[in-house]
């Protein structure tokens, strides 16, 4: 009798350790979808970096985290740059050419590395961050190849060893490599959205989207804001004389001169087929007339290589207008449809007035 209440006894113990353990792991499980749901939420390319490091760090209770992205075409960083954010301000993202160049055994990490922190190898990881005492190496692969690592440090010599299970952070890396994946092609397709293929300007769409975001601010500052419409004028007779593809370097020759007369504040989209509009933030009629005016003149000044052989003067005409939002005018809509009338009424004039010329709107 004794002997089986002491079993029963030892069987009650055991089911209470196993309950402990399965909780604790639902636990664990829990936290780590919840970690990996933060990442595959992240809106935008910028964000997933931001979850990817502060997140992490805060989530696991880290010293440090970094991570390690294969870049050697620049194209992330381009990327992140399109979308308005500045890479060098992610100072624990370290785009690289090779992944060796930063520590050596990322160069062939296909499982999770762990151990103790290296002076040799690991500083470069973590710069900044002293008294590291062990790391994890995850790779974030594609296919068979690392494209990246993340690296995780502590100042607990026992918080990563060899002799942790390293499942659960692979899993994590693969994770990580897929949402970094996903969120540079979804930055991929919103670039090609907004940009004109063959000027490499913004497009209609992306220009009328800046368009209320400066008027909104030109209302809160009391600004003005211009707007310049240019178009080439008799281009189609490039298309008929030289063929398409003489219109196309034409096109792109123009786009060209007339950037290097803008300020880098302003914004340039390709507006139809050979018509460009420019947007000057805080610049009033009479500014935004002398700059109309140096572009046509950059324009006319000199022939253009419309084939190797061909060169032909080309001109544009120019329709000017401005706006000052009151702090009153609630439909901002409203205020760039009449902004852009105005200055497309403003380069019907100069066409009609014989071309080659700046004609400035009502505003
Ligand atoms: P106007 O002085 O009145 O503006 O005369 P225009 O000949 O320029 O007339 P319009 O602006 O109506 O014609 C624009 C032409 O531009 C028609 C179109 O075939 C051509 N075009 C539009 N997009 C492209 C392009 O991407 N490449 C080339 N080569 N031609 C284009
Ligand atoms: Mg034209």
């Amino acid at each position: 009798m004794d002997d089986i209440i002491q079993e029963n006894e030892a069987l009650k113990k055991r089911l209470q350790e196993l309950t402990a353990e399965a909780v604790n792991n639902e636990t664990i499980l829990k936290r780590t979808q919840a970690r990996e749901l933060t990442l595959l939420r992240a809106d935008s390319l910028a964000q997933l970096l931001r979850a990817m490091v502060d997140g992490l760090r805060e989530s696991y209770s880290l010293d440090a985290v970094s991570v390690v992205l294969l870049d050697p075409q620049h194209e992330i960083r381009h990327l992140l740059v399109a979308g308005g954010d500045r890479p060098e301000e992610f100072k624990q993202i370290f785009f690289v050419d090779s992944l060796i160049s930063l520590a050596p055994q990322l160069a062939a990490l296909h499982k999770p590395w762990l151990g103790p922190f290296v002076g040799a190898d690991h500083p470069l990881l973590f710069p900044g961050v002293p008294n590291l005492k062990s790391v994890a190496l995850l790779p974030l692969p594609r296919k068979d190849l690392a494209t990246g690592a993340l690296c995780f440090g502590s100042r607990d010599p026992a918080r990563f060893t060899r002799h942790h299970g390293t499942d659960f952070l692979a899993h994590l890396g693969a994770v990580a490599a897929v949402c970094i994946e996903n969120a540079v092609n979804r930055a991929r397709l919103m670039r090609a959205g907004i940009t004109d293929f063959l000027t490499g300007w913004h497009n209609r769409r992306y220009m009328q989207q800046r368009l209320k975001e400066e008027l909104a601010r030109a209302q809160r500052r009391d600004g003005t804001i211009a707007c310049l419409m240019i178009d080439i004028d008799r281009f189609k007779s490039i298309n008929d004389g030289y063929g398409h593809l003489a219109g196309d370097n034409a096109l792109k020759e123009i786009a060209h001169r007339v950037e290097s007369q803008i300020r880098s504040m302003d914004t340039a989209a390709r507006f139809g087929g050979d018509e460009l509009a420019i947007l000057l933030p805080e610049a009033n009629a009479a500014e935004a007339a002398k700059l109309a005016e140096r572009i046509r003149e950059a324009i006319a000044a000199a022939p253009f290589a419309l084939t190797p052989q061909i060169e032909r003067t080309m001109t544009v005409s120019v329709g000017v207008a401005a706006v000052c939002p009151g702090r009153l005018d609630s439909d901002l809509k409203a205020v760039a449809d009449r902004l852009l009338a105005d200055a497309d009424a403003a380069l019907y004039r100069a066409k009609a007035l014989g071309r080659n010329r700046v004609q400035v709107g009502a505003g």
